[in-house]
């Protein structure tokens, strides 16, 4: 017998329609890239996206086009955010950080039919604009007439002004409702293993992922909130911030390209922000700026959602004890749409002493409700959940891709339907998750792995230590040996033996890296992750070569 209850399909233009209908006033500030502010509401964002939808109507982009985006977090963007799915369209975030040939990949392979684009980008458009002029028939440019660049692009392609396609279009438009499993959204894996590959989520994954990452113990996002995405729009969906802010009626503060520890530091005050999110580099360079700032404080912030890599333990004690900050800790991927975990406790950690919280805050969380996970040893085989045995991870849930974008519906996935996530990690008996590795980072000594993120955690425990990797080397006898590589602090001076000397009693001995080399810097991906391919590339065969 089936339920009686009403059946609407869940689109990404109910939430909209929602936040203009119910938090009509609460605001979206965005800097723009000349460093000045607009402000407008969510009522006029969802009446912008109706007029944005009859001027892609009149570009000839139809339901099941894609709309390539090159853009930071701000209000246009988000409104290509809502149209684009709006009218059955695809929106498709290109992260303008990778390299041209890689975008031009992207762009081609997505088969983008528009690209819109914010003028820090122009050198990239130009510099694409020949490869992707077989599918990209027009740019529009993401400012005012005013601010409009003169791009030389290839014959047959338009150059517009997104203004003034705006002031030009009716909004008569009604959202309609069609299939929820309609895809709305393509983003591309940042590729650090070969070319990238697009997740397409659908409106029914995007709707459930924002009330999954909306609840008490997850994002927790209230009408009276006012929350700083800087993690980007254009990766990962900005942690679904602009999906489940629209659905709690909360202000969303959009920072652009200005992340520096200066520039978040003002917005966070000036805007009187309560929660933002980001990559742990970004708390890295506002906390050093506060820390050289006499008197510095956040005036309005009580908490900081961090993820995309492990969170340094110094970083979460010190928002916590020097600023009051709380730091959490969640885990995802771009396949996970994004947010798999978040790190709340459960009544079982009400008595841990100070010790047992620092080790709880820095794992990676617990599975939100529509997600399942578990770890499983090289034969596929259930691990148990004690904290100490560490496997692959694999997922599931309505909010897991099945195929990459291209592939067959289900190719991701194994026989039984799990994900596996390219992470290695425990889960102790609270279902709490702590990641030890990527797959292909963990270091096989012996038969025996040892983790590159533990030991990395401890390095930049030290004072002197900015940064630091551990990455697998090869050794004649035990095949693979820990490898450790540090950037010292500005004006510090660090020697091996100090170094090493930090990890006394706090790991196996087995354990301890081989070697430490000091650089004056380490490689990053173009998403701020530190990029172990290139470092293996570089110093895999250091030992073989240089044995002692
Ligand atoms: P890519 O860098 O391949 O584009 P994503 O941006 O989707 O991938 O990042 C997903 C990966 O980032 C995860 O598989 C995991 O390795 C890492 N990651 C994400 N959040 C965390 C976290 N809180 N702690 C440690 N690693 C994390």
């Amino acid at each position: 017998m089936l339920g009686l209850m009403q059946s609407q399909p869940l689109m990404i233009s109910a939430v909209l329609k929602h936040a203009a209908r119910h938090h009509g006033a609460a605001e979206i500030v965005s800097k723009n890239v000349e460093g000045d502010i607009d402000r407008y509401t969510w009522a006029d964002a969802e009446r912008r996206s109706r007029r944005l939808v009859r001027a892609l109507q009149a570009l000839g982009v139809e339901a099941g086009d894609r709309v390539g985006t090159l853009a930071m977090n701000g209000y246009r963007h988000l409104e290509i955010y809502y149209a684009a799915p709006g009218l059955g369209a695809i929106c498709h975030t290109v992260n303008p950080r990778l390299h041209p040939d890689d975008i031009g990949y992207i762009v081609n392979h997505a088969g983008d039919k528009v690209l819109f684009a914010e003028t820090s980008f122009n050198a990239v458009v130009t510099a694409i604009a020949p490869a992707i002029a077989g599918t990209v028939k027009t740019v529009v440019m993401m400012t005012s007439p005013a601010l409009m660049p003169a791009l030389d692009l290839p014959a047959g392609m338009r150059l517009v002004c997104y203004d003034d396609l705006i002031a030009g279009a009716d909004e008569d438009y009604v959202w309609p409702e069609f299939d929820e499993n309609t895809a709305s959204a393509l983003c591309y894996t940042s590729g650090t293993t070969g070319r990238p590959k697009g997740v397409l989520y659908s409106h029914r994954s995007t709707i459930l992922h924002a009330y999954g990452v909306s609840v008490a113990d997850a994002l927790a996002l209230r009408a009276v909130d006012r929350v700083l995405p800087v993690v980007p729009m254009f990766h990962v969906n900005a942690w679904g911030i602009p999906y489940a802010a629209a659905m709690t009626g909360t202000s969303l503060i959009m920072p652009g390209r200005h992340l520096d520890g200066p520039s978040m530091h003002k917005l966070l005050n000036d805007e009187r922000v309560t929660m933002t999110a980001g990559v742990p580099t970004v708390w890295m360079g506002l906390l050093q700026h506060l820390r050289a700032t006499p008197g510095a404080k956040l005036d309005t912030v009580q908490r900081i959602m961090t993820g995309g890599s492990a969170c340094p333990p110094l970083l979460i004690e010190a928002f916590g004890r020097e600023y009051g900050v709380r730091m959490e800790h969640g885990w995802g991927m771009t396949e996970i749409s994004p947010v798999g975990t978040y790190n709340r406790p459960k009544p079982a950690h009400a008595g841990l002493d100070e010790a047992g919280l620092e080790h709880l805050t820095l794992k990676q969380g617990r599975v939100l409700p529509g997600i399942d996970m578990k770890i499983v040893n090289d034969a596929g085989e259930e691990l148990p959940w004690d904290g100490v045995a560490f496997g692959d991870l694999k997922v599931r849930g309505s909010w897991v891709a099945s195929a990459y974008y291209g592939d067959a519906p289900g190719s991701a996935l194994d026989a039984d339907g799990w994900f596996a996530t390219g992470d290695v990690a425990t889960i102790d008996p609270n279902g709490m998750m702590e990641i030890t590795d990527r797959s292909k980072d963990v270091i096989k000594s012996g038969g025996e792995w040892i983790s590159s993120i533990t030991l990395e955690n401890i390095a930049v425990s030290h004072p002197d230590i900015a940064e630091a990797a551990v990455i697998a080397a090869r050794h004649a006898k035990w095949d693979e040996r820990p490898l450790l590589i540090v950037v010292p602090v500005k004006g510090a001076m660090v020697t091996p033996e100090s170094v090493l000397a930090i990890y006394e009693g706090k790991i196996a001995k087995w354990w301890l890296p081989d070697r430490v080399l000091v650089v004056d810097e380490l490689p990053h991906t173009a998403t701020g992750k530190l990029q172990k391919n290139t470092l293996r590339a570089r110093y895999q065969n250091l030992l073989l070569e240089q044995p002692s």
